[in-house]
């Protein structure tokens, strides 16, 4: 399935393109996340698309920390980071690189720029620097320390190393120009004063690489040729080939190529939002199952294969746009219908008797586990017996138009049993509905109700014995969000319904042996994991996605 049939990318012509005219011999690319959160499904397209593009081309992909940024990173993120790349199919070998790893080289380098005349030490203010840049319709105004000596840059450049400055006192700048229209191109910021701990490098450094200039050289210190990033960095890339053009970088230098990332509806990718609805408990933790995290879809029971066929499908674009969420739901349904055995679950029950069926009688039903191809996953027994379960949500005491399932006076088939007819509805004192009495039969009596479509079959709906089942806890996950497009308002945007458990769920008896994360298809309500916290005497199931678009389903919920 992973090889289904698509359009060539526009990255895969480029790429066509650089090797056919000799600009490389070979593809290398890199995933560069910055440790500062968990991946999410955005981050799955980059790693499917940059790891993808090494398989295709034969060549190789590093996995590299872009960790320039101590303040907001950490280790529990670079192991969580590793072990999703792991999680979903692909592999770095031993080319496991950090930027970090780069700084003494990238220092040396800022030193070349300083001495060529095109990095000099600015003493503006962080807001001075601001003020000074311009506007997209004002040029901006030359710092006045842009033409200090050689000499002096130098010196101040290893003070600023040897911790002389505070946070803010001094910055290395490019040298570029400051009536540029591109605003990243006046002069922009190469290095600044931090003080604080590296995860890695501890104290020993007090200044840190800006993202753009430490990029560009550990792209070109790795010999990548494809270096392939977001959208936001398309006015990134002069200064990307400035800095490797002044610097005299051998050839073949990297090529920056940007593609539009990924945009899910219903939920959010930014990391900043997506640390607020952890830190202040809207979900239960970085792998709650609502988030896109890749620890949450891993947890809720996506398989690494269908997050890759998802990426496959929506393929790269150089236009920003967001992905109906049913792309991702149908990717997982594909994956999972071939892999999961079928089985019978009654999420929210209603006690049904049949009247003329023997209390002490169990009729056995030999069921195949994957109904297209019954030997594919073999046999189990279905156990019928007087008393057995329905799903609420299968009865209405007053049926809409189009409902053709179980009411009063009406019949439906049990799946691979008998067909059952309601005669009598028991309420307790709220009107609830305790218990349905029923009669059975082996055809279809046509007993003057209007059950089926088109008014022929009676409707067939699933079941569960009541006397040899197991107990279960079923959690049905939806949208975080109940706003396609959200924009980050938790206390408005939110769906309230996005998690709902069913703490008396009943399950056929072939279900009493599983163990935690198989998978299964609950016929007629979607596909299901046993959670990583599944135990025999705490039996937890998580939705991974219902079978068709549910909320569909309530638009028309009047159509079966
Ligand atoms: P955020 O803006 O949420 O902090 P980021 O882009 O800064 O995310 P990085 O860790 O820098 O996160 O991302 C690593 C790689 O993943 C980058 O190459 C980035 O372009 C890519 N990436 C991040 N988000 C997406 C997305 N939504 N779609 C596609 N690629 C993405
Ligand atoms: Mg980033």
């Amino acid at each position: 399935m992973e090889n289904e049939e698509r359009p060539k990318s526009f990255i895969r012509t480029f790429i066509d393109e650089d090797l056919a005219a000799g600009q490389y011999t070979h593809v290398m690319t890199r995933f560069p996340p910055e440790p500062n959160g968990y991946l999410h499904i955005g981050h799955a397209k980059s790693i499917c698309l940059n790891f993808g593009l090494a398989r295709d081309y034969k060549g190789r992909c590093n996995m590299r920390f872009d960790d320039t940024n101590p303040v907001k990173e950490d280790v529990e993120y670079v192991d969580s980071i590793l072990n999703d790349v792991r999680w979903l199919g692909f592999n770095w070998e031993d080319r496991l690189y950090y930027a970090s790893d780069y700084f003494e080289k990238l220092y040396e380098c800022a030193e070349k720029l300083i001495v060529s005349s095109d990095a000099y030490v600015c003493d503006l203010s962080p807001e001075e620097v601001k003020a000074y840049r311009g506007t997209l319709t004002e040029p901006g105004r030359p710092s006045p320390y842009r033409d200090r000596s050689v000499e002096e840059n130098l010196d101040l450049f290893r003070r600023m190393r040897a911790g002389e400055f505070e946070e803010g006192q001094k910055l290395l700048r490019a040298k570029i120009d400051m009536n540029s229209p591109n605003l990243n191109m006046r002069d922009p910021a190469l290095y600044r004063v931090k003080k604080v701990t590296h995860h890695r490098t501890g104290q020993k450094w007090v200044i840190y690489p800006m993202y753009d200039y430490a990029q560009c050289l550990s792209d070109g210190i790795e010999g990548v040729t494809h270096s392939i990033c977001t959208l936001e960095f398309e006015d990134h890339r002069p200064l990307y080939d400035w800095v490797l053009e002044k610097l005299n970088w051998p050839s073949p230098r990297p090529r920056q190529i940007e593609f539009a990332r990924l945009n899910l509806e219903y939920t959010m990718m930014s990391k900043r939002k997506l640390l607020q609805l952890v830190k202040e408990n809207f979900v239960s933790g970085w792998d709650d199952p609502r988030l896109p995290t890749l620890a949450a879809l891993r947890r809720r029971g996506l398989t690494p294969s269908s997050i890759r066929l998802f990426c496959e499908r929506i393929g790269v674009a150089k236009k920003d746009s967001w992905i109906e969420i049913d792309w991702l739901e149908k990717a997982v349904r594909d994956d999972l219908n071939p892999k999961v055995k079928r089985i019978l679950a009654v999420l929210d029950p209603i006690k049904v008797v049949i009247e003329n069926f023997p209390q002490e009688v169990v009729e056995i039903v030999e069921a195949p586990y994957y109904p297209d191809e019954p030997q594919k996953f073999g046999f189990r027994d279905l156990k019928l017996t007087r008393e057995i379960y329905i799903e609420r949500s299968d009865f209405e005491i007053n049926p809409p138009k189009g409902f053709f399932r179980l009411a009063p006076d009406r019949e439906v088939r049990l799946r691979w049993s008998k067909y059952i007819h309601c005669h009598e509805v028991i309420t307790d004192s709220t009107g609830q509905v305790t218990e349905l009495r029923c009669t059975y039969s082996d055809e279809p009596r046509g007993l003057g109700q209007k059950s089926g479509k088109n008014g022929k079959k009676p409707a067939i709906i699933h079941w569960v014995s009541a006397a040899h089942n197991v107990r279960a806890k079923v959690r049905l996950y939806d949208r975080l969000f109940k706003t396609p497009r959200p924009t980050g308002d938790l206390q408005n945007e939110l769906n309230e319904f996005s998690l709902i458990e069913r703490q008396s769920a009943v399950l056929e008896e072939s279900m009493a042996k599983i163990e935690a994360g198989q998978r299964f298809q609950f016929e007629r309500l979607g596909y299901f994991i046993a959670d990583r916290d599944y135990t025999d005497s705490e039996r937890v199931f998580n939705r991974i996605v219902s079978l068709k678009d549910t909320w569909a389903k309530i638009r028309d919920k009047v159509s079966d």
